[in-house]
């Protein structure tokens, strides 16, 4: 997969087909890199703060996460996930967690989960409704059933937020291959004003 995405990346000019989005911005790719935009974002592999940030997809925090924080390109390793959750003790989150600190020299992990979060009511049933709404037949979803999915559980909200961030951060600070020198500390913060607010851990 990586070698296809530079593929990709080094044909640059291809057409994608038939998204207007994806062509939009490959137009302002290629006129970004031909002006030397790049320029002052240039830095290395390694985070200058030594900090890993766990936090959310949501749009809302695209530009916000970085700026409420003072971060700018270089300072840290930003992972973003549907929720800010670390859901599993050896799934993605984790894996990239893993190679931040043992491989890129971060000591400090901090878990940003924000309000009013996309993920927090998930239902699976619910998500099960859209798929069939966008045209996934019942026959896949069947499928996946049988080989072991079990949608609900997977596909959840985690309801509290609070409660959710403090599982994530007892989840990498007692997790059994994570360096001990590592500081791990939860917040939430307002999806509008950027503001962070600690999350006591257990
Ligand atoms: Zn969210």
């Amino acid at each position: 997969m990586e070698e296809a995405s530079e593929t990709s990346t080094a044909e640059g000019t291809a057409p994608s087909g038939a998204s207007p989005t994806i062509d939009g911005i490959l137009a302002h790719n290629r006129a970004f890199v031909e002006r030397g935009e790049y320029e002052r974002y240039a830095t290395d592999k390694y985070p200058d703060k030594k900090l890993a940030v766990v936090s959310c997809m949501d749009t809302r925090l695209t530009e916000l996460l970085a700026a409420a924080l003072g971060l700018k390109n270089g300072d840290a390793k930003i992972i973003k996930v549907a929720g800010a959750e670390v859901a599993h003790p050896f799934g993605s989150v984790m894996r990239s967690l893993l190679i931040a600190v043992c491989e890129l020299g971060v000591e400090d992990v901090m878990v940003v989960a924000h309000t009013n979060c996309g993920a927090q009511h998930m239902s699976g049933s619910d998500m099960i409704d859209n798929m069939r709404r966008l045209d996934v037949s019942e026959e896949r979803i069947e499928f996946a059933r049988h080989c072991g999915i079990d949608f609900d559980r997977w596909l959840a909200g985690f309801g509290d937020t609070e409660e959710s961030v403090r599982k994530s951060v007892d989840l990498i600070r007692n997790h059994p291959v994570m360096p001990p020198h590592v500081r791990v500390a939860g917040f939430v913060m307002d999806s509008v004003t950027g503001e962070l607010k600690p999350v006591d851990a257990r």
